[in-house]
């Protein structure tokens, strides 16, 4: 019998209203339960919110400082605890050792910014045009924050909002993904020994339609965080736009690595491999297209081919795994999917393409590390967003082609170029469309103190990371202070 886990809501771990549960299972060996976790619906959801909401101006009035402070002790206790967090998150979602440590990584780094943020949280003091008067303007909470959250980066994702949400203020309802329960649990858990008071911190894990969107629609939720695919995002959308609710969207990419024939070629195939494959390519910012100059194109296609043959892919426990699983079935097969969809529309498959079954990869969801040449601009596969190991290679004739090509998708998030020349390097920096730019690093690899977030349909202009973030949990009040003692009218005494 699986070990059963709990909400959390109101400081207490509670079962679901509904009495049921969903297994959490590991994608390299699905055979291997690694726990239950509430299969929650409407009911639970209110309550978490209620939770939020009672816990709400208690909490607003705390100084800002303090609970930074226990943000900060978060922080500390994920880093006490960093290698079995990450081991655990592995066994959940299947990305290699070095990479969930880089992910619960993140969530420290974040609570350290984040907690820096409660001794500034600045605003503007400025002159007014009358005079003994100041106007001066300050950030005040949203109130309940919805943070709903994706699979692929289990404890980073929810740290990059939950950490600053509560330094502004705010009081949260945290609901992970499906397939990752049990990361962001033990991110919970970080807080709760922390010492955050009981509501402010409120977590539920379900479906998306059972929980994710009720909790969106509830009428005391002042602000929804919402990262994942560009369809929930738009749904989200129209429910929050309904009710003029805030609403900040982290969406889908289509990344590309510009390579051109100045670049060196070893440090951009380091890159690529490495932006394209890293995670199994189920990153938000993972390189799925390549965009070659034809002058290198032939053999630096010839060198990454050999490359991605070489990956060792296998459990991530595993030293010397490279590439672990995709994280379902269903994942896996929508991978396949578009590999079919890349072979009907014309490209050459170079090579991978196929599940694999044999041996001890045969226990879960392994995909070979795929790359598809004689890619055209406008095919489906350089279109669409893949969120597996797929890279689609694209050949052009110059440096306009080039950013011609990386910009020809409806979304905007990350890109990279890869060249000697330094007015290359500058032009694409302002010509790309996108909200992340690396020159001579691939797509991947943000870092917390810099606004994350994309342009176009990667997301509706809100940016989380950096001190952009606090943007989006906070609201601005304007004050005027008239210490004249009479009355005085802007604009018209003059
Ligand atoms: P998803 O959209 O399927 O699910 C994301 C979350 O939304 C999950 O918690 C899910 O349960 C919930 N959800 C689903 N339907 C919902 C609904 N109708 N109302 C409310 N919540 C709902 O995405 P995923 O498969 O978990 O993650 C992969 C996607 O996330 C990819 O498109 C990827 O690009 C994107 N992503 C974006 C970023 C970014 O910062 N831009 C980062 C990571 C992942």
């Amino acid at each position: 019998m699986a070990q059963q886990f709990q909400n959390f809501i109101g400081g207490k771990w509670v079962p679901p209203t509904t009495g049921k549960y969903l297994e959490n299972r590991n994608p390299a060996n699905w055979e291997e339960v690694l726990g239950a976790f509430p299969q929650s619906g409407p009911d639970d959801v209110n309550q978490a919110v209620q939770a939020a909401r009672k816990a709400y101006d208690g909490w607003r009035l705390t100084p800002a400082p303090k609970r930074a402070e226990i943000v900060f002790e978060a922080g500390e206790i994920l880093k006490r605890n960093k290698e079995e967090l990450a081991r655990q998150m592995t066994q959940e979602m299947g990305k290699i050792l070095a990479e969930t440590r880089g992910d619960v990584q993140e969530a420290i780094d974040c609570a350290y910014f984040a907690a820096g943020e409660g001794r500034r949280l600045l605003g503007d003091t400025t002159p007014c045009e009358l005079p003994n008067k100041l106007g001066m303007s300050f950030r005040m909470p949203v109130g309940v924050a919805a943070l709903i959250t994706p699979w692929n980066f289990p404890m980073a994702i929810p740290s990059w909002k939950t950490f600053p949400a509560l330094v502004a203020g705010n009081t949260v309802v945290l609901k992970p993904a499906t397939d990752t329960p049990w990361s962001a649990l033990n991110f919970v858990k970080a807080l709760e020994e922390a010492g955050v008071p009981p509501g402010v911190v409120n977590f539920i894990t379900g479906g998306g339609s059972t929980v994710g969107q009720p909790l969106a629609e509830h009428s005391s939720v002042n602000v929804v965080s919402f990262t994942g695919s560009s369809d929930v995002g738009k749904v989200l959308g129209s429910t929050c736009g309904s009710k003029l609710k805030r609403l900040s969207l982290e969406l889908g990419g289509k990344n590309a690595q510009i390579v051109m024939e100045d670049a060196d070629l070893d440090l951009a195939l380091e890159g690529v491999l490495w932006g394209a494959f890293g995670t199994t390519g189920q990153r938000c910012t993972a390189t799925s297209r390549l965009i070659l100059h034809k002058d290198i194109a032939k053999s630096f296609t010839d060198r990454l081919v050999a490359a991605a043959r070489g990956l060792k892919v296998g459990n991530g426990l595993e030293p010397g795994s490279q590439m672990g699983p995709c994280v379902n079935e269903r994942q896996r097969k929508s991978v396949h999917e578009y590999v079919e969809i890349g072979k009907k529309e014309g490209a050459k498959l170079l090579t991978g393409g196929n599940m694999l079954t044999e041996g001890a990869l045969g226990a879960g969801w392994f995909y070979e590390p795929t790359i598809f040449g004689d890619v055209k601009a406008g095919m489906r596969i350089e279109q669409e967003e893949i969120f597996g190991p797929v890279l689609s290679i694209v050949t052009v004739g110059s440096f306009e082609e080039a950013i011609q090509v990386l910009n020809g998708t409806p979304f905007g998030l990350s890109s990279s170029i890869y060249t000697r020349d330094v007015n290359r390097a500058m032009r694409a920096i302002r010509d790309i469309e996108a909200g992340i730019t690396y020159i001579n690093g691939p797509t991947i690899g943000a870092e917390v103190q810099l606004p994350f977030g994309g342009v176009k349909e990667t997301g509706n202009g809100h940016r989380e990371g950096g001190p952009t973030v606090i943007d989006a949990f906070t609201e601005w009040k304007s004050v005027y202070i008239d210490y004249s003692g009479r009355l005085q009218k802007a604009q018209i005494d003059r």
